[in-house]
């Protein structure tokens, strides 16, 4: 049973957000806390899965429309070419806070490397 959550009712325009991409399948909406001077979030409207552990096969094609919708919107917004990064936090310690998967796209500057 999916649960829902406050991406729910962005979809249905319930609460405010600044809606950027739209069609059948994904929205892209700006973050409301911005870690970057581009930090958009994009999420499937028509499945709420609350995690990518929770992803299955079926669904996996999902995954592959939101970074297509991340990539064109950074190419139309002109900053493809310098650059991106694609975040999906899953669960407690990746800081995941809302459990309706979906994918960060941060830019707009040099966000230097993470890792170890
Ligand atoms: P997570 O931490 O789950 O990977 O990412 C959830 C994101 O949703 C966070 O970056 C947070 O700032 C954003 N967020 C939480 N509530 C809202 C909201 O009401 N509107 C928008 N636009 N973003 C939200």
């Amino acid at each position: 049973m999916t649960q829902e959550t406050l991406f729910s009712k962005i979809i249905r325009r319930e609460i405010p957000a600044t809606i950027v991409y739209e069609d059948d399948e994904v929205l892209g909406f700006k973050d409301i806390a911005p870690q970057a001077p581009v930090h958009v979030l994009f999420i499937p409207k028509n499945h709420i899965i609350p995690t990518l552990d929770d992803l299955t096969a079926e669904q996996a094609h999902l995954i592959g429309k939101l970074a297509l919708a991340a990539a064109g919107y950074a190419r139309r917004e002109g900053f493809a070419e310098d650059g991106y990064r694609i975040v999906m936090n899953c669960r407690e310690d990746a800081g995941q806070t809302v459990f309706h998967i979906h994918m960060h796209l941060l830019a707009g500057a040099p966000l230097g490397h993470f890792g170890a």
